[in-house]
């Protein structure tokens, strides 16, 4: 793969690991064993006095832990791609499943993609 358009994509995908990061500490502490892994505060009210700074609604503890699981599940994807790009052994921008490069388009949508199109469509279905 093209070296100025990894560049390009490791850079969207440090901006994004900033992004998730930043977002998950506003309602979650990171695990001290784990530093990938966040535990949801439970939502202390008194604090969100300026609603505007947050990006989402403060909604119910359970929506803290759905928004967490998700900033979570996208922060590794985003790590692992970031791991791959760093041990420069050319596994980045390869499809995890049929081994064929990712298109190109799709790594400029979602660096942190893991399959191709094709496969991504497969398994989509097989899961509903
Ligand atoms: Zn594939």
């Amino acid at each position: 793969m093209d070296k100025k358009l990894i560049t390009e994509l490791k850079k969207k995908l440090e901006e994004e690991k900033e992004q998730l990061q930043k977002q998950l500490l506003t309602f979650a502490d990171r695990d001290k064993k784990d530093p990938n892994d966040y535990d949801a505060r439970y939502p202390d009210m008194g604090k969100y006095s300026s609603p505007d700074e947050n990006a989402y609604e403060v909604g119910s503890y359970e929506n803290l832990l759905a928004l967490e699981h998700v900033l979570e599940l996208r922060l590794q994807d985003v790590n692992s791609a970031l791991e791959k790009i760093n041990r420069h052994d050319n596994s980045y921008g390869k499809c995890e499943v049929c081994g064929k490069p990712i298109e190109i388009t799709r790594l400029r949508a979602n660096p942190a993609a893991k399959t191709c199109i094709k496969c991504s469509t497969k398994n989509k279905s097989k899961t509903g």
